[in-house]
């Protein structure tokens, strides 16, 4: 780590800086009289300046929002730069020496100046740009147009091209007396045999940092013969080019940026210029790295504390399962972070630029407005893996989501998630069922993730509460004879194997469908390859016969259990009862069926799906008048 700089610098700094001067780069200002100049505030939307400053003393202040300082702080500010970048900045532009405290040396990066490496960047841009317009440039001119992007667009933008000969940049950078050593350090030029150029033939962006100075190049490759089979190149990391920190098109949207306190984060170069011709001037990218909580600190800067509720960061994802994969893990990421991003996925899977070709730009600016928040989409991606038409698909999707909910710190935040998960799942799971999941899903947590110590401290056998609720097992565990779900599905089948005469004409309309945990269905299902209920009239080794066609253990040790368990009713259980507990069984069937009807229902819109709302609307009635005939027979049973 550099040592402090020098207060005495730092003096020295400000004493030289001409804050006019360096607000002019940004802001355009008039004379006010009186030595003091005004224009329109950069931090704060206005009609007239109300943004003095004032040479003479160095400060600048605005009237309408209250926001002034010094030069170092207005750098500090409208380009988000930490007290030191500001200082050595400035220190860049007015020839001040900067030393470190602690009687050391000067600790900063030994080799060329910054402000050499930026120079050579700058000549570098303006020779590609100038390629650009060249015969060798063919290829690259066609991709831009391909892609909507006329040469007032390249100009904008800097857009350039790397000739295929390997040296020509070295040669021009040569003569315009940079050294060996300030080109390599730059990464504009790579030292094998020879000095060779880093990027050939291809197509390239300037990265600029917020001041607009290129800083790097991003690199399409244009032709199959590349020898760089990446799609994209980038340059190396540098003493001025660090790609956890760059974000393509910062220079163009930081002002809009801080005005509307909202950023948009898209995935590739043509992506920000597509937004930005298209009026979405917050668009940004990241150059060859995925985003990472450097990127999000620099749009902090920028769209923070202008909102007291916090700004808004907008990622596009073209839907597929890696942009919901990087959604997901931006969840369990920084929580401030969390709650002000929001998702933007455009149809069909068109990245911006897609969009811009296609749809026009009108598109593109309401691809943007139709944002999300990340959290809705970070759970609908969970809940829309599993099939919400089913009882069970529905409790696993609540599952689910109640783990990544559970993950959220803010506490304030987990009953509104918990409000949405029931909302999207449907009627039968209420808020409080989907928090139940969740203080579950966070017990669970605890339990994997924290506090091993205790756990192994723990007597042995010192009670029940270190075993897991739901331990991952097998999926398929014998059903506990006094769970109340079960309690028909258990009894049918009781009566199936004990009395399989009794049980008699009522059993044809039976079918696996009617048992909902796994094992009973199981064992309804060796009943009926045995032949049903009634190939075990008057058959003493029914049972016994039932369980031997069992190939699971699990299904055969229930037959066992099932065929001794006492019968729950103290005389012989005769047809009534039997068929009591028959048509019950049928009854639970369509009532589990209404219930998945009704969640269907919920999630279609009577609006735009007419015709499947009507549809299940004549389902569900018919599903009503089943049930009524069945309650019927339940109460009238002969
Ligand atoms: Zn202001």
């Amino acid at each position: 780590m550099a040592g402090r700089i020098r207060e005495e610098d730092i003096a020295t700094v400000r004493e030289k800086a001409r804050i006019d001067e360096v607000v002019s780069a940004y802001v355009t200002l008039r004379n006010a009289g009186g030595g003091s100049q005004k224009g329109l505030c950069p931090f704060h939307d206005e009609k007239t300046p109300s943004f003095n400053v004032n040479p003479s003393r160095g400060f600048w202040h605005c009237f309408g929002c209250g926001e002034g300082g010094d030069a170092i702080g207005f750098l500090m500010k409208i380009d988000g730069l930490g007290f030191a970048e500001a200082v050595e900045r400035l220190a860049d532009q007015y020839g001040v020496l900067l030393r470190r405290e602690e009687g050391g040396p000067d600790e900063r990066p030994q080799g060329p100046q910054r402000r050499r490496l930026i120079e050579a960047h700058a000549v570098a841009q303006e020779f590609y740009a100038q390629q650009l317009r060249g015969p060798e440039a063919l290829e690259a001119r066609r991709f831009l147009d391909q892609r909507g992007f006329d040469q007032a667009a390249a100009t904008t933008f800097g857009i350039g091209y790397a000739p295929r000969d390997g040296e020509a940049l070295w040669r021009h950078l040569r003569e315009a007396k940079f050294s060996s050593e300030e080109v390599i350090a730059a990464g504009l030029v790579a030292m094998g045999r020879s000095h060779y150029d880093r990027f050939r033939g291809r197509l390239l962006w300037p990265i600029r940092e917020v001041s607009g100075d290129t800083i790097g190049f991003g690199a399409r490759r244009l032709y199959d013969d590349d020898k760089i089979s990446a799609k994209y190149l980038n340059t190396p990391e540098t003493p001025i080019y660090k790609k956890s920190h760059v974000l393509y098109g910062i220079d163009l949207a930081r002002r809009e940026m801080a005005r509307s306190a909202q950023a948009v984060v898209v995935e590739g170069y043509t992506d920000v210029m597509a937004c930005h011709l298209s009026g979405v001037g917050t668009a940004v990218a990241t150059c060859g790295t995925a985003f990472g909580d450097d990127h999000a600190r620099v749009l902090r800067r920028f769209i923070d504390d202008r909102r007291a509720f916090g700004g808004e960061v907008i990622f596009t994802f073209d839907g597929d399962s890696a942009g919901q994969q990087a959604a997901l893990k931006a969840f369990e990421g920084d929580q401030r972070f969390v709650a002000q991003t929001y998702i933007a996925v455009a149809p069909a899977g068109q990245d911006p630029c897609d969009l811009r070709i296609n749809a026009g730009e009108e598109a593109v600016r309401e691809l943007i407005a139709g944002r999300r928040p990340l959290y809705r989409f970070a759970l609908e991606s969970v809940v829309n893996r599993f099939d919400l038409d089913r009882a069970d698909g529905r409790v696993d999707a609540v599952r689910e989501a109640a783990r990544l909910v559970a993950s959220v710190r803010d506490q304030s935040k987990v009953t509104a998630f918990a409000q949405e998960v029931s909302k999207m799942v449907g009627a039968d799971i209420d808020t409080n069922a989907v928090l139940a999941e969740v203080r579950r899903a966070g017990r669970r947590g605890q339990q994997r993730g924290g506090a091993p110590d205790r756990t192994a401290q723990r007597p042995a056998g010192g009670g029940g509460e270190t075993t897991a609720e739901e331990s991952p097992g097998p999926a398929v565990v014998v059903p506990d004879p006094g769970d109340p779900r079960y309690a028909i599905e258990r009894e049918t089948l009781k009566l199936v194997l004990q009395h399989p005469m009794a049980i008699g004409r009522t059993t044809a309309e039976i079918s696996v469908d009617d048992f909902t945990h796994p094992v009973y269905a199981g064992v309804w299902q060796v009943v009926a390859a045995a032949g049903g209920p009634a190939a075990g009239s008057g058959d003493e080794g029914w049972a016994a016969k039932v369980r031997a066609g069992a190939t699971e253990p699990t299904i055969a040790s229930t037959v066992t259990a099932l065929a001794v368990e006492p019968i729950r009713t103290a005389r012989e259980p005769d047809a009534t009862y039997v068929a009591g507990h028959v048509f019950r069984l049928l009854e639970l069937t369509v009532q589990r069926r209404i219930a998945d009807l009704k969640s269907k229902l919920q999630r279609t819109d009577p609006a735009s799906q007419p015709d499947d709302y009507r549809a299940l609307f004549g389902q569900l009635a018919a599903l009503e008048q089943h049930r009524r005939t069945l309650r019927n027979r339940i109460v009238g049973a002969p």
